[in-house]
C-alpha cells in the first residue's frame, strides 16, 4: 500500500483542473482514487517537473 499525497493543481493548467474534479467524483479510500492520483502525479511530473516523494505505509 503506498499513501499519495493530494497534488497541489498548478494554476492554468486544464489537466490539473480536469484531475482534481476526477478526485472529488471518486470514492475516497478506493482504488479509483488511487489510480486518480497517480495518474496525477505522472502529469505534474511530465508537464511541470513536480515529483513528490512516495511514502509507504
Ligand atoms: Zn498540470
Amino acid at each position: 500500500m503506498i499513501e499519495l499525497p493530494v497534488p497541489v493543481p498548478v494554476p492554468g493548467c486544464a489537466t490539473c483542473a480536469e484531475f482534481q474534479k476526477d478526485l472529488r467524483a471518486v470514492e475516497p479510500q478506493t482504488s479509483a482514487e488511487t489510480d486518480v492520483r497517480v495518474l496525477w502525479r505522472r502529469h505534474q511530473a511530465a508537464e511541470h517537473g513536480i515529483t513528490v516523494p512516495e511514502v509507504r505505509i
